[in-house]
């Protein structure tokens, strides 16, 4: 039986029952080894999302888990010196995150931040996770077709991620950015989420994974990708294997959502890399698996994560996390409260 970590989900609210069973639920397939939990404060303005993550970890010690940085004020340098993004960092880092998450790379949270993605204060953070070999999961742009009126998905629109209107950074720029942060700090230990969005370019990706050695890209559909690896097969055949270690394996599935399409991701994603079966994916076109060897599932499925990230999840401590929510306390609200007091009652 194959191992597999779920390098990407999300915990994005409370919702209306209990978090902690939707993933026990997702872990009970056994060939699941564990979960990677990214906490994205930014994107609810929500710091309880960092704390919610801890519970899990808490619930269930063999997890891995995330922490995002809290947007206490915009623009992102306006922050105070206690609370700013090095030493949020600090903190989460202290509680037993095992690595960081950024969604300020996404158009909607890049425009919050009202900063460049290599603003002097997230340089400071970049400078410390190299320093420190810390592994930072960093989601950066959208598909291409999100800026532009005649290709940008209905889906996308409703969602608020169609960048139409001149506000947002251009697809280019925000690229432009994120290339500057390897430029910058050659050596530090990031994973674009989402094949970085080059399904269309891997060429690119090809001359980046050159350069940066610890530089890897996530599988985490983008529907669009998997469109891209159908319409392009013997392309990307050679690239998985020839890049398996570059690639890491994840579903981006979160709570609150239907187990069921969790499931449906899961298959669709496994299939592709685990086998050679013929499955309809995304879009029009079936997907065939790319009937990579054992070693190099392997690669994908968990190896790289654990040699990026760890062998084993870091615990969580429980003084520092107390000291944490006593903290972010004014960031919370009075139902955020009700939840949490339980929970600090019989896990802290
Ligand atoms: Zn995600």
């Amino acid at each position: 039986m194959r191992k597999v970590i779920d390098s990407h989900m999300h915990l994005d609210e409370w919702g209306s029952e209990d978090f902690i069973p939707f993933f026990d639920e997702y872990l009970a397939r056994e060939e699941i080894h564990a979960v990677n939990i990214c906490a994205i404060p930014i994107a609810q303005s929500n710091v309880c999302n960092n704390i919610m993550t801890c519970f899990y970890k808490l619930a269930h010690p063999g997890t891995y888990a995330h922490g995002g940085i809290e947007l206490i004020k915009i623009p992102i340098d306006n922050m105070p010196a206690e609370m700013d993004a090095l030493t949020q960092y600090h903190e989460l880092m202290e509680i037993g995150f095992d690595g960081i998450k950024m969604l300020e790379g996404k158009p909607t949270e890049h425009k919050r931040i009202g900063k460049s993605l290599n603003h002097p204060s997230l340089n400071k953070l970049y400078a410390e996770l190299e320093k420190d070999g810390t592994h930072l999961l960093m989601h950066i742009n959208d598909p291409d077709e999100f800026w532009h009126e005649e290709t940008a998905p209905q889906w996308a629109v409703d969602n608020g991620w169609a960048y139409l209107d001149g506000s947002f950074s251009s697809y280019e720029e925000i690229q432009r950015q994120a290339i500057k942060i390897l430029e910058d700090h050659p050596k530090i230990k990031i994973t674009f989420a989402h094949f970085f969005f080059c399904g269309k370019t891997p060429e690119l990706l090809e001359e980046l994974f050159a350069k940066y050695p610890n530089l890897c890209v996530d599988l985490t559909p983008g529907g669009e990708m998997y469109e891209a690896f159908a319409g392009n097969y013997e392309y990307y055949k050679d690239f998985f294997n020839k890049y398996s270690k570059r690639l890491v394996f994840g579903t981006d599935r979160c709570f609150p959502e239907e187990q069921s399409y969790a499931n449906w991701c899961y298959d669709i994603v496994t299939t592709f890399v685990g086998t050679s079966e013929t499955k309809k994916g995304y879009g029009d076109k079936e997907l065939v698996g790319l009937g990579l060897s054992e070693e190099k599932q392997d690669d994908i499925f968990f190896a790289n994560f654990e040699r990026r990230v760890g062998k084993e999840p870091k615990p969580i401590n429980k003084e520092k996390l107390k000291a944490y929510i006593e903290k972010y306390s004014f960031a919370l609200t009075e139902q955020d409260m009700e939840k949490i007091k339980p929970l600090m009652e019989k896990y802290l």
